[in-house]
Protein backbone atom coordinates (compact mmCIF):
# COMPACT_ATOMS: atom_id res chain seq x y z
CA UNK A 1 0.00 0.00 0.00
CA UNK A 2 1.29 3.16 -0.85
CA UNK A 3 1.40 6.01 1.46
CA UNK A 4 -0.16 9.15 0.85
CA UNK A 5 2.65 12.12 -0.06
CA UNK A 6 3.05 14.35 2.59
CA UNK A 7 2.59 18.48 1.06
CA UNK A 8 2.63 21.11 3.35
CA UNK A 9 -0.45 22.91 2.49
CA UNK A 10 0.03 26.26 0.11
CA UNK A 11 -1.86 28.58 3.03
CA UNK A 12 1.44 27.67 4.95
CA UNK A 13 4.12 28.68 2.75
CA UNK A 14 2.14 31.46 0.61
CA UNK A 15 3.16 34.93 1.49
CA UNK A 16 0.95 37.47 1.41
CA UNK A 17 2.00 40.69 -0.71
CA UNK A 18 3.69 43.94 1.75
CA UNK A 19 4.64 47.15 0.36
CA UNK A 20 6.71 47.13 4.14
CA UNK A 21 8.68 43.65 3.92
CA UNK A 22 10.53 44.94 1.78
CA UNK A 23 12.45 47.89 3.27
CA UNK A 24 13.06 45.32 6.51
CA UNK A 25 16.41 44.65 4.14
CA UNK A 26 17.29 48.12 5.07
CA UNK A 27 18.42 47.23 8.82
CA UNK A 28 21.15 45.93 6.84
CA UNK A 29 22.96 49.42 6.11
CA UNK A 30 24.31 49.91 9.55
CA UNK A 31 25.67 46.14 10.38
CA UNK A 32 28.97 45.21 9.60
CA UNK A 33 29.47 43.37 6.21
CA UNK A 34 30.57 40.36 5.72
CA UNK A 35 32.82 40.93 2.79
CA UNK A 36 36.49 39.73 3.01
CA UNK A 37 38.71 42.70 1.80
CA UNK A 38 41.30 40.22 0.11
CA UNK A 39 44.02 40.83 -0.68
CA UNK A 40 43.96 42.86 2.89
CA UNK A 41 43.00 40.08 4.69
CA UNK A 42 43.36 36.75 4.53
CA UNK A 43 41.30 33.69 4.36
CA UNK A 44 42.43 30.32 6.04
CA UNK A 45 41.52 27.34 3.74
CA UNK A 46 40.10 24.28 5.98
CA UNK A 47 42.85 21.74 7.25
CA UNK A 48 43.57 19.09 4.64
CA UNK A 49 41.99 21.47 1.66
CA UNK A 50 42.18 19.58 -1.03
CA UNK A 51 45.04 21.56 -2.87
CA UNK A 52 48.00 21.24 -5.34
CA UNK A 53 49.73 17.60 -4.86
CA UNK A 54 52.98 17.03 -3.26
CA UNK A 55 55.25 13.78 -4.19
CA UNK A 56 57.93 12.02 -3.08
CA UNK A 57 60.27 10.86 -6.04
CA UNK A 58 61.52 7.83 -3.91
CA UNK A 59 58.63 6.41 -2.36
CA UNK A 60 56.56 6.75 -5.60
CA UNK A 61 56.81 2.83 -7.12
CA UNK A 62 55.61 3.95 -10.57
CA UNK A 63 52.51 1.37 -10.01
CA UNK A 64 50.22 4.07 -12.12
CA UNK A 65 47.29 3.48 -9.83
CA UNK A 66 46.68 6.93 -9.36
CA UNK A 67 46.48 7.34 -13.16
CA UNK A 68 44.23 4.37 -13.45
CA UNK A 69 42.49 5.74 -11.13
CA UNK A 70 41.83 9.63 -12.20
CA UNK A 71 38.13 10.41 -13.58
CA UNK A 72 39.93 13.37 -15.61
CA UNK A 73 42.68 11.34 -17.19
CA UNK A 74 45.08 14.22 -15.84
CA UNK A 75 47.66 12.29 -14.80
CA UNK A 76 50.57 10.72 -17.49
CA UNK A 77 53.08 8.44 -15.86
CA UNK A 78 56.55 10.16 -16.60
CA UNK A 79 60.07 8.76 -17.14
CA UNK A 80 62.35 11.22 -15.57
CA UNK A 81 66.24 11.38 -15.48
CA UNK A 82 68.22 13.33 -12.97
CA UNK A 83 71.71 14.58 -12.81
CA UNK A 84 71.99 11.81 -15.85
CA UNK A 85 70.22 9.07 -14.32
CA UNK A 86 67.09 7.13 -15.07
CA UNK A 87 64.66 7.05 -12.00
CA UNK A 88 63.84 3.12 -12.13
CA UNK A 89 59.98 3.99 -12.15
CA UNK A 90 57.74 6.19 -13.32
CA UNK A 91 56.26 9.44 -11.61
CA UNK A 92 52.76 10.94 -11.87
CA UNK A 93 52.54 14.21 -13.92
CA UNK A 94 49.58 16.21 -12.90
CA UNK A 95 47.50 18.32 -15.82
CA UNK A 96 45.69 21.25 -13.59
CA UNK A 97 43.90 22.30 -16.87
CA UNK A 98 42.14 18.92 -16.71
CA UNK A 99 42.27 17.86 -12.55
CA UNK A 100 39.53 17.75 -10.54
CA UNK A 101 40.97 17.88 -7.38
CA UNK A 102 39.32 14.98 -5.94
CA UNK A 103 42.07 13.66 -4.32
CA UNK A 104 41.37 10.10 -5.81
CA UNK A 105 44.81 9.50 -6.78
CA UNK A 106 45.97 10.41 -2.87
CA UNK A 107 43.54 7.88 -1.52
CA UNK A 108 44.98 5.03 -4.15
CA UNK A 109 48.76 5.69 -4.09
CA UNK A 110 49.48 2.47 -2.04
CA UNK A 111 53.06 3.65 -0.76
CA UNK A 112 51.92 7.05 0.46
CA UNK A 113 53.69 8.86 -1.91
CA UNK A 114 51.05 11.12 -3.79
CA UNK A 115 49.87 13.68 -0.92
CA UNK A 116 48.18 17.28 -1.30
CA UNK A 117 48.73 20.33 0.78
CA UNK A 118 46.04 23.36 1.49
CA UNK A 119 48.02 25.28 -1.28
CA UNK A 120 45.35 26.41 -3.95
CA UNK A 121 45.95 29.40 -5.92
CA UNK A 122 47.46 29.75 -9.28
CA UNK A 123 47.26 32.44 -11.76
CA UNK A 124 48.61 33.26 -14.47
CA UNK A 125 49.02 36.07 -17.73
CA UNK A 126 47.67 33.25 -20.09
CA UNK A 127 50.88 33.53 -22.06
CA UNK A 128 51.60 30.25 -23.67
CA UNK A 129 54.94 30.18 -21.28
CA UNK A 130 53.23 30.61 -18.23
CA UNK A 131 50.23 27.69 -19.13
CA UNK A 132 53.33 25.24 -18.79
CA UNK A 133 52.93 26.05 -15.18
CA UNK A 134 49.67 23.78 -15.15
CA UNK A 135 51.60 20.29 -15.81
CA UNK A 136 54.02 19.80 -13.59
CA UNK A 137 55.37 16.58 -11.73
CA UNK A 138 54.83 17.25 -8.52
CA UNK A 139 57.69 18.28 -5.84
CA UNK A 140 58.05 16.76 -2.52
CA UNK A 141 55.74 17.63 0.17
CA UNK A 142 58.88 18.72 2.92
CA UNK A 143 59.70 21.25 0.00
CA UNK A 144 56.12 22.47 -0.77
CA UNK A 145 55.33 22.95 2.93
CA UNK A 146 58.60 25.09 3.47
CA UNK A 147 57.68 27.20 0.42
CA UNK A 148 54.05 27.87 2.01
CA UNK A 149 55.42 28.14 5.69
CA UNK A 150 57.69 30.97 4.35
CA UNK A 151 55.24 33.18 1.80
CA UNK A 152 52.00 32.22 3.80
CA UNK A 153 49.68 33.04 0.55
CA UNK A 154 48.61 29.30 -0.36
CA UNK A 155 49.95 30.15 -3.80
CA UNK A 156 51.84 27.23 -6.09
CA UNK A 157 55.49 26.62 -5.11
CA UNK A 158 57.14 27.20 -8.92
CA UNK A 159 57.24 30.60 -10.02
CA UNK A 160 58.54 29.39 -13.43
CA UNK A 161 58.80 26.28 -15.26
CA UNK A 162 61.24 26.14 -18.19
CA UNK A 163 60.87 23.01 -20.81
CA UNK A 164 63.05 22.22 -23.44
CA UNK A 165 61.39 20.42 -26.30
CA UNK A 166 63.74 18.96 -28.14
CA UNK A 167 66.22 18.11 -25.47
CA UNK A 168 63.41 17.13 -22.69
CA UNK A 169 65.04 19.37 -20.00
CA UNK A 170 62.89 20.98 -17.39
CA UNK A 171 63.77 23.51 -14.94
CA UNK A 172 61.44 24.34 -11.83
CA UNK A 173 62.46 27.86 -10.55
CA UNK A 174 60.70 27.41 -6.84
CA UNK A 175 59.80 30.93 -5.12
CA UNK A 176 62.68 30.60 -2.95
CA UNK A 177 64.97 31.17 -5.28
CA UNK A 178 66.09 27.87 -5.58
CA UNK A 179 66.12 25.90 -9.22
CA UNK A 180 65.45 22.14 -9.60
CA UNK A 181 66.09 20.53 -13.11
CA UNK A 182 65.39 16.98 -14.24
CA UNK A 183 64.62 15.88 -17.96
CA UNK A 184 61.88 13.99 -19.34
CA UNK A 185 62.81 11.16 -20.87
CA UNK A 186 59.77 9.41 -22.10
CA UNK A 187 55.82 8.72 -21.17
CA UNK A 188 53.62 5.49 -20.47
CA UNK A 189 54.76 2.79 -18.17
CA UNK A 190 56.77 1.06 -19.92
CA UNK A 191 60.48 2.48 -19.97
CA UNK A 192 61.52 5.07 -22.78
CA UNK A 193 63.65 2.47 -25.61
CA UNK A 194 67.43 2.86 -24.90
CA UNK A 195 68.69 6.17 -27.41
CA UNK A 196 70.80 3.71 -29.61
CA UNK A 197 67.39 2.24 -31.24
CA UNK A 198 68.08 5.42 -34.23
CA UNK A 199 71.56 4.76 -34.99
CA UNK A 200 70.95 1.33 -36.01
CA UNK A 201 67.74 2.25 -38.09
CA UNK A 202 70.44 5.00 -39.59
CA UNK A 203 72.75 1.82 -40.75
CA UNK A 204 69.94 0.22 -42.30
CA UNK A 205 69.08 2.76 -44.16
CA UNK A 206 72.63 3.25 -45.98
S1 LIG B 1 52.17 8.18 -6.93
FE1 LIG B 1 51.52 6.34 -5.80
S2 LIG B 1 49.85 5.47 -7.05
FE2 LIG B 1 50.98 6.91 -8.36
S3 LIG B 1 52.51 5.69 -9.42
FE3 LIG B 1 53.50 6.51 -7.59
S4 LIG B 1 53.21 4.92 -6.04
FE4 LIG B 1 51.77 4.45 -7.67
S1 LIG C 1 42.94 14.88 -7.82
FE1 LIG C 1 41.43 13.62 -8.96
S2 LIG C 1 41.34 14.60 -10.98
FE2 LIG C 1 43.20 15.39 -9.98
S3 LIG C 1 44.81 14.06 -10.68
FE3 LIG C 1 44.07 13.18 -8.75
S4 LIG C 1 42.49 11.67 -9.34
FE4 LIG C 1 42.88 13.02 -11.12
Amino acid sequence: MSMPAKVVGEDKVKKSPSYVKPWLGLKYLFKKPVTIKIPYEKIEPAPKYRGFHTLDWKKCVGCNFCGQICPARAIEMTWIEIDGKMEKRPHPKIDYGRCTFCQFCVDVCPTGALGFIESYILTTTGEEEELVLYDWVPIHPDKFKEIQEEFKDWRYPVEKIDVNEETGEVTYYLRNGEIFKFKIVGYGIRPPKPQTQPKKEEKKSE
